[in-house]
């Protein structure tokens, strides 16, 4: 089961793992090497249409995606990770799967889409449209030291995740044990790989209560959704 942000989607998945759908099994690649999802020819993955899922699905930064008014590939200079890098508007440790504009996997072929742009899109991918996920303000009452172990609000606390696991509060790691951080330092860093974010996470909790804040059914307090840690897991693999 899938939630796409506030809203509950549910859905059947299946595998797919690393930095690109490379567990499907289909075999047929694009111009890139990317392996294109069972039944989809390479002109639908590069401008689509994409699965009705997608059509007018949320983002992770909370736009919905019009089909009326997205940018072609091209024009968005869309590419690979490995290419973005060396792309001077690129940034390091941004792509798809920390972007804003990013639609995760609704149908477990491992691939997304985008709210601004056609076709298949994979989390490990980059554009230049990339957009920065808007960072939660620390809610009333609370310090941003709090934020790590504070009890998260009552609508998290035994939640099911965005693949179906329910959160246990009696069973939860600390930030520091899986070394939460930001999802784009992490992978600036060679911690993470392209696309790891929370938002991409089998484990994340989306946000619940409109504060844009979300939860996580394996480590404790308040989490982003740009956040990553040593947990993560593909919402696909699930
Ligand atoms: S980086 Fe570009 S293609 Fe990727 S999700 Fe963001 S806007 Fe879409
Ligand atoms: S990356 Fe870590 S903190 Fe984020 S949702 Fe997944 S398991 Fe939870």
């Amino acid at each position: 089961m899938i939630q796409l942000t506030s809203s509950a989607a549910l859905l059947g998945l299946a595998g797919c793992a690393g930095d690109s759908p490379d567990d499907t099994e289909n075999g047929t690649e694009d111009g890139d090497g990317e392996e294109l999802p069972d039944g989809v020819s390479e002109s639908e993955f590069e401008t689509g249409p994409v699965p009705e899922a997608y059509m007018r699905a949320m983002s992770l930064g909370g736009e919905q995606r019009n089909p009326d008014e997205l940018s072609t590939k091209n024009e968005v200079t869309f590419s690979e990770y490995d290419e973005a890098e060396e792309n001077a508007a690129h940034q390091p440790g941004r792509s798809c799967g920390n972007c804003a504009d990013y639609i995760i996997d609704q149908n477990g072929d491992g691939y997304g889409a985008c709210a601004e742009v056609e076709g298949y899109i994979d989390r490990a991918d980059w554009c230049a449209v990339y957009e920065v996920l808007p960072e939660p303000s620390v809610p009333d009452g609370m310090t941003e030291d709090e934020l790590a172990t504070a009890e998260v609000p009552e609508g998290y606390r035994t939640a099911d995740s965005q693949a179906g696991e329910a959160r246990d509060p009696e069973n939860l790691a600390s930030h520091g044990e899986v070394n939460l951080t930001e999802s784009v330092e992490a992978i600036a860093d060679g911690d993470a790989a392209p696309g790891e974010s929370c938002g991409t996470c089998a484990e994340f909790i989306p946000d619940q209560n409109g504060d844009t804040w979300g939860a996580c059914a394996k480590v404790e307090g308040y989490i982003a959704v740009e956040d990553w840690c040593t947990l993560w897991e593909h919402v696909s693999e699930a």
